[in-house]
């Protein structure tokens, strides 16, 4: 038995799935999940001491790469000096002032802890500001796991076959609509059903949770126009986009400002941190200035933010990365397409800057129905091959692939062998 078997035989007996978070069971592709020892750069080392060029980055923050000494040193220099006073400190302000400075739509900022929290103060917010109760959401689109979110909510509840979750009362769903990606008519139709009714609309402005699905030209300026024109507060939910399409997210990338921001993942650099913001007649609604209550003991931790800092601080400082990520992306996510044809494959290849997806599915992927129609069986004989050959994969045909700047010619190289191998092989 190996070592990651044996810990799994261990960590199912106290730990749901084994796993803190359902992706990580490998239950869609039949398979137990590998037990993770360390990673550094591009290369991640399981519990068996196997290497494998890893394109899931933690889900977004290992942008640098695994393990970037910079970064550790902020966090090792910042742990000297105390993990956590429950007091303000002035790394939090620095953080605040970074992103305000760079990202133009901002101008107030809360620091949470992750992701999900992010996500649900920022609708609590926006409820309070307008003082209506609905928002809309789009098919396939994943927000976190708070309740009133968990409609129709991508890859993990995809491929769980859970399309809702149990102990979710029907209340606290009552309000959310859901709208199709990539289809303002959809919207429209709920603006026009719910006038003056609707507080947010929320959206990936790249929806990376059902595979990589783009924005098609037109979308997103469309929810813009249709959210200025009701008095509806425009949420971009950048966790996974923020500092990643751009140094200034999808807003840069697509030129379009939101009036909220959701942060995750990646502005903790690996440690557990979340952030909202926007406009501030909007942000000033939050307690202690206004009365949107929202709290956290843990909250703009010293330790979190000096890692997501001190990340930021290289990102802006280095914008060649967003070019190199870009050209390895492109390389790798066209030299797949390109042997998916030299194979007489029908499969589809998603991808924008650091982000691709494969589709097992001859079917164009614009929405999350046409994302549906991949075949999640070939996907997961595909990802087993893979993973035998030393290339480590998001779980789930509804996981994108993370590029990060320590990605280079040689593990483009290695991947696209092992990927011709795989089609030779199928
Ligand atoms: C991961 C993710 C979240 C939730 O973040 P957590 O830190 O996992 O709670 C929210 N929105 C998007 C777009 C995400 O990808």
């Amino acid at each position: 038995m190996s070592r990651s078997e044996e810990l799994y035989e261990r960590a199912v007996k106290v730990i749901p799935g084994g796993v803190n978070s359902p992706v990580r069971a490998y239950g869609s592709v039949g398979m137990t999940p590998r037990f993770v020892e360390g990673a550094t750069g591009p290369y991640i080392f399981d519990a068996d001491s196997n290497r494998y060029i890893d394109y899931i980055g933690s889900w977004g923050p290992m942008i640098l790469g695994h393990n970037n000494q910079e970064v550790l040193k902020a966090v090792v220099r910042k742990a000297e000096s105390g993990l956590s006073f429950g007091a303000a400190t002035e790394i939090e302000v620095e953080m605040a002032e970074f992103i305000c400075e760079n990202v133009p739509s901002i101008e107030m900022i809360r620091m949470v802890n992750s992701g999900t929290e992010a996500v649900m103060s920022a609708i609590r917010v926006a409820r309070g500001y307008t003082g209506r109760n609905k928002i809309v959401k789009f098919d396939g689109c994943y927000h976190g796991h708070s309740d009133a979110l968990l409609v129709k909510a991508g890859s993990g509840v995809m491929t769980a076959g859970v399309p809702d979750s149990s102990g979710v009362p029907a209340g606290c769903t009552q309000d959310t609509l859901s709208a199709v990606y990539n289809n303002l008519e959809s919207v429209k139709a709920l603006f026009q059903e719910f006038p003056q009714e609707i507080a947010a609309v929320i959206v990936e402005p790249v929806a990376a949770n059902m595979g990589v699905v783009l924005p098609e030209e037109g979308f997103l300026q469309g929810l813009r126009d249709l959210c200025t024109e009701h008095g509806t507060v425009l949420i971009f939910d950048e966790v996974i986009t923020g500092f990643r399409l751009a140094f200034g997210g999808a807003q840069e990338h697509f030129g379009i400002q939101a009036d909220l921001v959701t942060y995750g993942k990646i502005i903790g650099a690996g440690m557990p941190v979340g952030a909202y913001g926007g406009k501030r007649e909007i942000m000033e609604q939050v307690a202690p200035v206004g009365s949107v209550y929202q709290a956290g003991t843990l909250s703009g931790n010293p330790v979190a933010m000096a890692a997501g800092l001190a990340q930021l601080k290289i990102l802006k400082e280095h914008p060649e990365i967003y070019s190199k990520m870009r050209l390895n992306a492109d390389t790798l996510f066209d030299g797949m397409a390109a042997l998916v044809k030299k194979y007489k494959k029908p499969w589809k290849m998603n991808h924008i800057g650091s982000l691709g997806c494969l589709y097992f599915t001859e079917q164009d992927v614009h929405n999350y129905e046409e994302a549906k129609t991949a075949d999640t069986k070939t996907f997961a004989a595909y990802f087993r091959f893979m993973l035998e050959h030393g290339i480590h994969l998001g779980p789930s045909q509804f996981e994108a692939m993370f590029i990060s700047n320590a990605h280079n010619e040689e593990t483009t190289k290695e991947t696209l062998r092992v990927f011709e191998e795989y089609l030779r092989c199928e």
